[in-house]
């Protein structure tokens, strides 16, 4: 059959998938991505409200971005390839929200800022278990098991305290997940990857091995000229993460309208992909979706979450044991500055659930965008412990939620102030939860896909990572791959 793509997702990961193809592809192949709702997107989401004349921006989903790695330089080269750059705020090395970092602990916000003098000799609890583990790491041995949970393996080579406090804490600032059952080997690749090779995370850090690969080094340039490298270069120098002025919506909005103009691309809402019928020998694909003829295509690139995928292809039923949390994302607007402190936010770790009726954790959003007159506040709650705290996620009661989110910003941080303005979303299903085994579990699918040479592939937060930056990168990884399918010369 005649070459053509589809795309399933219109997420950020189907977005950039369609944006690279369109790019690498001659005008004459189609590229048509069919999205289930008439939002493009997925979890990048803004609103704009108006409050008493002034204007709040609130953050469904995601809020900032970092910019290292291979995945941060992706979305910053797709951004200044939109022309978003003046859209984007950075968030200077030397800001508050670059600098601190919180953990709410024994009934206290404190600030995380491990220096020796810190580690030596205060007494606050986050810095428990840091010092010894530090010193004994290097000299726990390598486990040779081919998995585990992320607070194990924090437990076993630094320090229980250690794994109780900052792993528990950045599972649930990452993943909304329970560092016991998390992976440590899908969630932390990096780390795990560094005892495997070195025997130690210590170890490893003093080597200063260099991962990047020649392979990954010539991807990324092709997609760079030598503006968006300095582009880069610059921010990387000075700044830690970045945000949209406009809020993240502005992002996928801006991959959408670029697009549009291209005639050899279709962009499908409202088209819930409802089954897949893969073919051998010329591939192809039959795609059905709600109330419209099936289409077929010779190339496919599913961005789905993996219990979609799950349903629509009967072979990977093995990935609707793949669970997503849910989140209770409490959005909240103060008329002036109203924070005791200052930073990019604090997280909760797990043996403070209970204490919190909840809450994982609290963004300064405002300090991010460098607002400091309007205090804008995020208040995660609920995740793997979601059913726990506020029953079903269908039938979750709004009001306690936004009652929850309200007494922590009193008791955590004394704010009693009314808000001016607040929204409440349950993001359900929103995160997947990489347990322990979970690359099994991919490996499974890569086998099975790997029949089809190319002509089927998977992407998306539960296989490619969970951040927009990975979306970005696996989408690109994604398109190169089609069009080397398709003896196209990158
Ligand atoms: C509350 C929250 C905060 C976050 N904060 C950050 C952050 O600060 N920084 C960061 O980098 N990341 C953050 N993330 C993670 C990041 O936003 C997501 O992992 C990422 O956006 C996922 O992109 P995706 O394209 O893989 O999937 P999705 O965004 O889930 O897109 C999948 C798309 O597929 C569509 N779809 C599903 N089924 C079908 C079907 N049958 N047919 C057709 N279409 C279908 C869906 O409607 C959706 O649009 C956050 C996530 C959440 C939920």
């Amino acid at each position: 059959m005649p070459p053509s793509v589809a795309i399933l997702g219109g997420g950020i990961a189907g977005l950039s998938t369609a944006w690279h193809l369109q790019k690498l592809l001659p005008a004459k192949i189609p590229i048509t991505l069919f999205e289930q709702s008439s939002h493009f997107g997925g979890w990048m989401e803004s609103e704009l409200v108006t409050r008493d004349g002034r204007r709040v921006l609130f953050e469904g989903g995601p809020r900032t971005l970092r910019i290292v790695g291979e995945p941060g330089k992706a979305m910053l080269e797709l951004v200044h390839s939109l022309g978003l750059a003046s859209s984007l705020k950075s968030v200077p090395k030397t800001s508050p929200a670059a600098r601190n970092r919180y953990i709410y602990r024994g009934g206290q916000i404190h600030l995380l800022n491990p220096t020796p003098f810190n580690l030596l000799f205060s007494r606050s609890p986050v810095y428990a278990g840091i010092l010894r583990g530090g010193v004994r790491e290097a000299f726990v041995r390598r486990n040779s098991a081919d998995d585990e949970s992320v607070w194990n393996f924090f437990a076993r080579r630094f320090d229980p305290r250690m794994a109780d406090t900052l792993a528990s804490a950045i599972c649930h600032g990452v993943f909304a997940g329970n560092s016991k059952e998390m992976s440590m080997r899908s969630s932390f690749g990096s780390m795990w990857a560094a005892e495997q090779r070195s025997g130690s995370l210590v170890r490893d850090t003093m080597k200063g091995v260099i991962t990047r690969s020649e392979d990954q080094a010539q991807l990324s340039n092709r997609w760079s000229s030598h503006e968006t490298a300095s582009f880069q270069k610059r921010l990387q120098q000075e700044a830690s993460v970045v945000c949209f002025d406009q809020g993240m919506g502005r992002f996928p909005a801006a991959i959408v309208q670029d697009l549009r103009k291209a005639s050899n691309v279709s962009l499908l809402g409202n088209q819930e992909v409802t089954k897949l019928e893969l073919q051998e020998g010329p591939f192809s694909t039959i795609i059905h979706t709600k109330g419209n003829q099936p289409s077929s295509f010779s190339h496919v690139v599913s961005a789905l979450p993996s219990t979609q995928l799950s349903r629509l292809l009967p072979t990977l039923a093995n990935l609707s044991h793949i669970p997503y949390t849910t989140v209770a994302v409490v959005n909240l607007a103060f008329p002036s500055n109203v924070l005791p402190i200052r930073g990019f936010g604090y997280l909760v770790p797990g043996p403070e659930l209970d204490a919190t009726g909840g809450v994982l954790g609290c963004i300064f959003d405002s300090e991010s965008h460098g607002d400091l007159e309007i205090t804008r506040c995020t208040i995660m709650a609920g995740g793997w412990a979601f059913s726990k705290y506020f029953g079903d996620p269908t039938t979750a009661d709004h009001d306690a939620i936004l009652e929850t989110a309200l007494r922590a910003m009193r008791d955590q941080l004394g704010v009693t102030v009314q808000p001016l303005s607040s929204r409440i979303l349950i993001q359900r299903d929103c995160i997947p939860q990489l347990l322990v085994g979970h690359h099994k579990k991919v490996s499974d699918v890569q086998d099975k896909l790997q029949e089809f040479q190319g002509h089927v592939q998977a992407i998306g937060a539960w296989i490619t990572g969970v951040s927009v930056n990975d979306g970005v990168l696996a989408g690109r990884t994604a398109a190169e791959q089609v069009a080397r399918s398709m003896n196209i010369e990158l």
